[in-house]
């Protein structure tokens, strides 16, 4: 009996652990449903970026007040979860406080995480307030309805029950050890449980140890549901936020790939000696990409489909666009909603499907991304500039526009007639070329 515990507690670190590894390999997997894409250059700027944006955070505290608040959430939770450690393995082998014999060291490591515990608390709060109460326009617009409004709240609320159970099961300790109770050593400051403490005056030991083993049992358990609710949560980006920032665009932000089929067309077309016919007609007919562009989440990159797991849905993207700012129907947060939403949907396609992919009538085109939001991008790269994640939203509409462009001859008629013009006049006016300086005369 006595270790019936410790085989619990193993039970459930397994369990845990396991859905979480399952988890995983589902999210690889379908991140590598994407095409591939060569992001081996740059590797010190890549590793640059990744420890300025996502370890500092340094694009968060663009906008100050909530940029102070995520560090304090991101680093206090981070932190405190240090002692998940010792959690763990007291957990495993069936002690108590495993670390007390590093004595004052330790002493400032529990009264830190007590501090760092109520800041987040803090912080929850405001960003609850923000989201429920003054309701701030980001997150309010409509593909913040449902289950985005809901997971952006139950994070919240995770956090919060986490962080009480920790200070109460400090608390319970702390009262423990003021009673002399066996197994409960004299280890810890308690900053903050403290003021908790007169809420516990005159329970029993067996009382006190009661509460303190529930907190600390809902705690553990609490974080390893949390591990594997990230899956189906924004808040995947608190592990994808780190590949996503060293992977992300490192060229100008303007600088578009160019097809490489594209480019050698036109290359053929401008040089007059090129003989088309030079290479070998196999070589010529693998090089022909099987579509232009793309209609469903396959005929993206591997990047942007990890650019889609890790949003956060923050929506500083949709707040800085200018077609969403004018009223348009585009919100380049959508894009990258839609996108995972799509994937979700083939990955779980290919689940039912013995690890196939059986066409389902479905695509990203038109299902989830219409061609009205697609056509009222201005393709200024505010939302690219604004990520504080290094998202791209604009890859994605930009390779859409393609697939319409030139698969589906799709374009609007607005374009169609420029195209036209820069193809007949080589410029996007209806004059001739020889026109084109007669403004001089006027
Ligand atoms: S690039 Fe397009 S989606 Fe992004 S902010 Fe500009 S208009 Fe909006
Ligand atoms: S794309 Fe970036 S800025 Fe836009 S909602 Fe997602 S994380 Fe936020």
């Amino acid at each position: 009996m006595e270790y019936v515990p410790n085989i619990l507690f193993a039970i459930a670190l397994v369990v845990g652990i396991g859905f979480f590894v399952r988890n995983v390999k589902k999210l690889s997997r379908n991140i590598k449903l994407g095409k591939n894409v060569d992001v081996s250059d740059n590797k010190s700027q890549r590793w640059r970026n990744m420890a300025r944006i996502a370890l500092g955070q340094s694009k968060m505290v663009v906008r100050p007040v909530a940029g102070f608040m995520h560090i304090i959430v991101y680093v206090g939770f981070i932190i405190i979860n240090i002692e998940v450690l010792e959690i763990i393995l007291d957990g495993l082998l069936g002690t108590h406080r495993l670390f007390a014999s590093l004595g004052s060291v330790y002493n400032f490591l529990i009264g830190s995480f007590e501090v760092l515990a109520f800041l987040v608390i803090v912080a929850v709060v405001v960003f609850w307030i923000r989201r429920n109460i003054i309701r701030l326009k980001r997150f309010i617009k409509p593909e913040m309805e449902g289950w985005p409004k809901k997971d952006g709240n139950m994070i919240l609320y995770i956090e919060l029950v986490l962080m009480t159970l920790f200070l109460t099961m400090n608390a319970a300790d702390s009262q423990l050890q003021q009673l002399g109770a066996e197994h409960y050593v004299q280890a810890g400051s308690f900053p903050i449980s403290q003021f908790i403490m007169p809420l516990l005056d005159g329970l029993s030991a067996s009382t006190l140890i009661f509460i303190e083993r529930t907190a600390w049992w809902l705690h553990i358990l609490g974080i390893l549901a949390f591990l594997n609710y990230l899956y189906y949560s924004k808040h995947l980006h608190i592990l994808l936020a780190f590949p996503n920032t060293y992977y992300g665009k490192v060229k100008p932000k303007g600088a578009l790939n160019n097809l490489e089929s594209v480019t050698n067309e036109v290359k053929l077309m401008m040089d007059p000696n090129a003989d088309p016919f030079a290479a070998s007609p196999e070589g010529a007919e693998a090089a022909v990409p099987e579509k232009f562009g793309a209609s469903d989440v396959m005929d993206l990159n591997w990047v942007q489909l990890l650019n889609a797991y890790t949003c956060t849905e923050c929506g500083r993207c949709t707040s800085e666009c200018p077609a969403n700012l004018t009223g348009k129907k585009l919100s380049p947060r959508k894009i990258m909603m839609d996108t995972r939403d799509r994937l979700e949907e083939v990955g779980k396609n290919m689940d039912a499907n013995k690890g196939e992919f059986v066409p389902d009538g479905k695509q990203l085109l038109d299902d989830y991304i219409s061609r009205e939001e697609l056509w009222a991008c201005t393709t200024c790269n505010a939302c690219v500039q604004a990520c504080p994640v290094s998202i791209d939203p604009l890859s994605i509409i930009i390779e859409m526009r393609r697939f319409l462009v030139m698969e589906q001859s799709a374009a609007p008629m607005e374009l169609n007639n420029m195209m036209s013009n820069i193809e007949n006049n080589g410029a996007p006016w209806p004059y001739n070329q020889m026109d084109r300086l007669n403004w001089v005369n006027e």
